[in-house]
């Protein structure tokens, strides 16, 4: 059965301009296939002119469970639903939307603690991270942290205005650098820039002063090991992909959407999905 033939038939989506490239039907039709739930996921292309119009017409569609926001629309999804957990001063970007059973739709933002389960085994209260880039991701990685205890965070951006107001905005202990600046010695350092992705500049960046138990943390997924990570598995440093929070974002939407816990035990699987 599908939604052509069971127009019936639950359904969630990831939104965006573009949207084709998105990983996220692939995940989540996954887990639905895995946990033989009669539910689709699907991409919906939707661009900024046309985003309230789209939160008209599926707050009246009772299939509907729900969307997964993606670029250019984590912002402007802030006036649209509900924000019951406060995410727009605690975060600044929205990245799912759940229809509610009395059709009302509410806005969270599972990129925060998505970025966190990866690395949230260690201890990271009073620690030194470096964060690069001061976009949304930036914002959702700043937010997991504050709320992880960290001690002090280095930005390193193009917008030193952008990243100051972030830092301010959070409350949080920290300084700002330019992009070309000398690396302070931090415990940890994430890339929340689209530098190392495909199509993308590299990430010009020496990781000398870093120490050798900093762990690496790098965003973006396509490529997979970007050189970043390579330079700091060339260090024997220790490193976490972008598909760790990519998958860890989607299982909190899912639970949101579907109702079930994704099949985590078939995570390695699904990874040599994505990477395919
Ligand atoms: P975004 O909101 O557009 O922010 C990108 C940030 O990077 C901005 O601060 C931007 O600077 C900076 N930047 C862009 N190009 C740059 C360049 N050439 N030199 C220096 N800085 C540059 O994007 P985002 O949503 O934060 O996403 C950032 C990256 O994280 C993307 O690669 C995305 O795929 C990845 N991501 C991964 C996950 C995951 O689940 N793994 C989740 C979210 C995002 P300005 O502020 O000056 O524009």
């Amino acid at each position: 059965m599908t939604r052509e033939t069971d127009p019936d038939m639950p359904y969630a989506e990831v939104i965006g301009d573009p949207i084709a490239h998105s990983k996220s039907p692939l995940i989540h039709k996954f887990w639905l296939e895995r946990l033989a739930i009669e539910a689709d996921y699907r991409t919906c292309h939707v661009t900024p002119a046309e985003l309230s119009d789209y939160i008209e017409r599926r707050s009246g569609d009772s299939a509907w469970r729900g969307c997964n926001v993606t670029i250019p629309h984590k912002i402007a999804m802030l006036d649209l639903v509900a924000d019951p957990g406060g995410v727009r001063e605690k975060i600044g970007a929205m990245n799912t939307v759940v229809r509610q059973a009395d059709g009302s739709l509410m806005g969270t933002n599972t990129d925060a603690a998505g970025f966190l389960a990866p690395i949230a085994d260690s201890d990271w209260s009073g620690k030194q991270a470096v964060v690069i880039g001061a976009g949304g991701a930036a914002r959702a990685v700043l937010f997991a942290l504050k709320q992880a205890g960290i001690g002090e965070i280095t930005f390193v951006a193009r917008s030193g205005l952008k990243a100051t107001g972030l830092l301010v905005q959070a409350s949080v202990k920290g300084s700002v650098l330019p992009m070309d600046a000398r690396l302070p010695k931090a415990d940890l350092l994430i890339n929340a820039s689209p530098l190392g992705m495909t199509g993308k500049p590299p990430l010009e960046i020496y990781l000398d002063p870093l120490p050798d138990d900093a762990l690496v943390y790098d965003l973006v997924y396509a490529p997979l090991e970007t050189g970043l990570l390579r330079a700091a598995k060339k260090r024997d440093l220790a490193v976490v992909d972008g598909l760790d929070m990519l998958i860890g974002q989607a299982a909190l939407a899912f639970e949101l959407f579907f109702g079930a816990t994704p099949p985590m035990e078939h995570d390695a699987e699904l990874r040599k999905l994505l990477v395919a």
